[in-house]
């Protein structure tokens, strides 16, 4: 059976030359970065040499980046360690966020609403977009933080993150942004963009899982959230986990290599795919903005579909792909995104996403065109509302 896998923005696969680049440091330069023989010594010039890798992704200095277990640690580390350090310091209990992050800044901002601080909870627009000025009044004197995502990981709108970076360095409020989405999916520079945090992961570039990095601003103070070792510049204690490091850094290499390519490779496939969905499908909605989104997401929403069991319906026809109800976690809720953007039950219940990739190719994506139409129709044929909608028109 055809194998189509269009979930990238859930992980990627390891690119074979990232492959390569890791498998010299499990066993040959096996040294701890923190020794200082040779076998060490070459563990620790790996380390550095990514460092830059992944700085100049973004426009950093390599001194800017602190490597962690994953973007998830990286935004836990961002909002915990500014919230506690400036409460500490007198100077507020108050961030800002939306209503559309990962799980990683919302659990987190929960936790910390549990802990003494206050949050606010931007609104999205139809489109995921936040509304500027509203961003500028919801700012007091007690405003520590503002963590908006660079592009939203459900319907991959992207906010304009340059206007909420000079926003924040005007009110002299500090600026993190979840860039696990955007990271070699569009330019990124954190000077012009006005960013002090940036939180990055390796698995959705091609690189390997359990490894991310923190962008800290120079000057910008950021208290450990591990405690241990002086690695990182007693900033992020633990053995540094060099093969994964390793990796990371050669996929951001690749990723800067190739982004325009890769950016108008994924656009063309993206267009094609919605487009063919678009045409062969009634009753959908095609979400997120129509032109600041990611290169490679589609999300659409079907009437009278049940997400998890389209998803299943895909997997029996060998494509992998996501859906937005979070049945998967024990509940029914629809996703937080898809409510925010303010879409009714009937189209949330039967969302899909759809990520193409760098291994995506036009005959993946003619697949899913060809199938797709079938499977929604069957399952709408199950579907008492649709019954009763049908009904009702005849
Ligand atoms: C995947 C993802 C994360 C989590 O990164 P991990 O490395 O898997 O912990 C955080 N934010 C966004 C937007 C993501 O897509």
């Amino acid at each position: 059976m055809k194998k189509v896998y269009l979930d990238y923005s859930a992980t990627t696969p390891v690119k074979p030359a990232v492959v390569e680049a890791m498998l010299p440091y499990f066993s040959e330069y096996y040294g701890n970065a923190s020794s200082i023989y040779e076998v060490g010594r070459a563990s620790k010039s790996a380390l550095e040499k990514a460092r830059e890798q992944i700085a100049q992704l973004i426009g950093a200095r390599p001194s800017e980046i602190f490597f962690t277990a994953g973007g998830t640690e990286a935004d836990n580390w961002a909002l915990k360690s500014v919230a506690y350090d400036l409460k500490a310091k007198g100077r507020g209990n108050h961030l800002i966020t939306t209503k559309i992050e990962h799980h990683a800044i919302l659990h987190t901002c929960e936790y910390l609403e549990k802990n003494g601080f206050e949050v606010t909870y931007l609104d999205v627009d139809a489109q995921g977009m936040i509304d500027l000025k509203t961003l500028e009044e919801a700012i007091t004197p007690q405003t520590i933080l503002i963590s908006i995502m660079y592009i939203n990981n459900e319907i991959g709108t992207m906010q304009p993150i340059r206007a909420i970076g000079t926003i924040a360095r005007e009110k002299g409020v500090l600026f993190h942004t979840d860039a696990v989405q955007a990271l070699g999916n569009v330019p990124i520079d954190v000077n012009e963009d006005r960013i002090d945090l940036l939180s990055l992961s390796a698995h959705k570039i091609y690189g390997p899982k359990g490894v991310g990095a923190l962008y800290v601003r120079q000057g910008t103070r950021i208290t450990p959230f591990i405690h241990g070792g002086a690695q990182e510049n007693k900033r992020r204690a633990g053995t540094e986990n060099i093969a994964g490091i390793v990796g990371f850094g050669e996929a951001a290499r690749l990723a800067g290599e190739n982004l325009e390519e890769h950016i108008e490779k994924l656009t063309a496939l993206r267009e094609r795919l919605k487009d063919g969905l678009l045409a062969a499908i009634p009753e959908v909605v095609y979400n997120g903005h129509p032109t600041m989104r990611h290169p490679g997401n589609i999300n659409l929403c079907f009437k009278y579909v049940e997400g998890e069991a389209m998803i299943l319906m895909l997997d029996h026809l060998g494509v992998a792909a996501s859906s937005g109800s979070a049945c998967t976690s024990g509940s029914l809720d629809p996703s937080h995104v898809l409510m925010a953007i303010g879409l009714s039950h009937e189209y949330t219940n039967g969302s899909l996403r759809l990520s193409v990739g760098d291994f995506t190719t036009e005959a993946d994506v003619d697949y899913v065109i060809e199938k797709l139409p079938a499977v929604i129709q069957r399952l709408r044929e199950m579907s008492p509302l649709y019954e009763a909608a049908e009904g009702g028109r005849q």
